[in-house]
């Protein structure tokens, strides 16, 4: 089975999806970690990341490692951010990560997390959310996980957001069969059991 939770940066998707996973016991899959790892594997080479995608290794998982090396913590910075979202709009990049995505989601049972799996990497996933808040919110949050100010984290934001809806390839939007779920005022707890409760409705 596949819960496919999609949305905007900061809606809270990397910590509701790891702790959805974990209660039904299925495997997590983060594929913006992929799009951060392809960014700054090309930042790195000084190379057009439609080179890179396709001879990186990169595993996932409680760490993650890109050609064998830990770069979690690399992969959140700012400026790999910012370029992540620039990369995974080029289509010869998505082609080569949902390849991926698809291959490892071929068995088992998964939660994956991203922008585009009820769209496009899995679009007959049993059960598809659309997890948003307001910007601000969003903004609020990330800011508080990274200790940095709202207002910057905010600014940028903006420009991410608009940058992964205003694409052309597979842009940020619901798949019509997503049920959204809108976290702005709804404790981690409640989002959570609340897709924990969907999904066993659709096994
Ligand atoms: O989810 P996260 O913020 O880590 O993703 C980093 C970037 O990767 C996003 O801003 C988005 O541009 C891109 N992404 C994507 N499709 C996905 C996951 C992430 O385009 N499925």
């Amino acid at each position: 089975m596949i819960v496919a939770i999609d949305g905007p940066a900061g809606a809270g998707k990397s910590t509701v999806a790891r702790a959805v996973a974990g209660r039904l016991g299925f495997t997590y899959l983060d594929s913006g970690a992929m799009y951060r790892a392809v960014a700054l594997a090309a930042l790195r080479a000084g190379a057009p990341p439609e080179e890179v995608a396709p001879r990186v290794r990169i595993a996932l998982g409680e760490r993650v490692l890109l050609d064998g090396e830990d770069v979690t913590a690399a992969i959140r910075a700012a400026e790999v951010s910012d370029l992540a979202s620039v990369v995974a709009a080029r289509p010869r990049v998505r082609a080569a990560l949902v390849d991926e995505q698809r291959r490892l989601m071929a068995d088992g049972d998964w939660v994956a997390e991203g922008r585009d799996i009820g769209t496009v990497v899995a679009p007959d996933a049993e059960c598809k959310v659309f997890l948003t808040a307001s910007p601000e919110a969003r903004a609020r949050r990330r800011a508080a996980q990274l200790g940095v100010d709202p207002a910057i984290v905010l600014a940028e934001q903006v420009i991410r957001d608009e940058r992964d809806a205003g694409r052309a390839a597979s842009p940020l939007r619901a798949a019509p069969d997503a049920v959204t779920v809108e976290t702005t005022q709804l404790g981690f707890d409640a989002v959570v059991d609340r897709i924990v409760a969907l999904a066993q409705s659709r096994r």
